[in-house]
C-alpha cells in the first residue's frame, strides 16, 4: 500500500530505529512509546496486511514468525525473564491507528502494578 507507513519504514522510505530484521519479519522502536521498552514485530512481505482481520489461510507462516520472532528479540532485551505483554491491535475500536499488521513487544516496566497501568 502506498500511503502506508509502516510500508514506507520497512522500504527505508521513512526513518524507523530497527532492532531485528530478517527476511520476513522487521522488529523497530514505537516512536510514542506505552513501555520501558516498546517494539514493534512488523511482517515485511510482499503483500501489504492490513490487521488481524485481513489475514487468510495462507499466513500461517508470517504469524508464526510473528510471535517466534518477538519471543527471540523479547529475549535479545532481557524481557524473557522479567516478563513482556504482545499485543495486536485490531481496527479503531480495538486501539489500532496504523493500518499494517504489527504485533506490539512490551516490557521493561519495575513491577507488576506499572505493567498493568499502560496499553498500546
Ligand atoms: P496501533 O495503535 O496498534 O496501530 O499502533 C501503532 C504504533 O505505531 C504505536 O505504538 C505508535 O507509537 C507507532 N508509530 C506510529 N508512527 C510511527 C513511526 N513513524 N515510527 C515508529 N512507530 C510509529
Ligand atoms: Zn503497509
Amino acid at each position: 500500500m502506498t500511503d502506508c507507513i509502516f510500508c514506507k519504514i520497512i522500504k527505508g522510505e521513512l526513518p524507523g530505529d530497527f532492532v531485528y530484521k530478517n527476511d520476513s519479519v522487521a522488529v523497530f522502536k514505537s516512536i510514542k512509546p506505552s513501555a520501558p521498552i516498546h517494539l514493534l514485530v512488523v511482517p515485511q512481505i510482499n503483500r501489504h496486511i492490513g490487521s488481524i482481520n485481513d489475514l487468510e489461510e495462507g499466513d500461517r507462516a508470517i504469524v508464526s514468525e510473528l510471535f517466534l520472532v518477538a519471543k527471540k528479540v523479547a529475549k535479545d532485551f532481557n524481557l524473557d525473564q522479567t516478563g513482556y505483554k504482545l499485543v495486536f491491535n485490531v481496527g479503531r475500536g480495538g486501539g489500532q491507528l496504523i493500518d499494517h499488521l504489527h504485533l506490539h513487544l512490551l516490557g521493561g516496566w519495575k513491577n507488576v502494578e506499572a505493567s498493568r497501568k499502560n496499553m498500546p
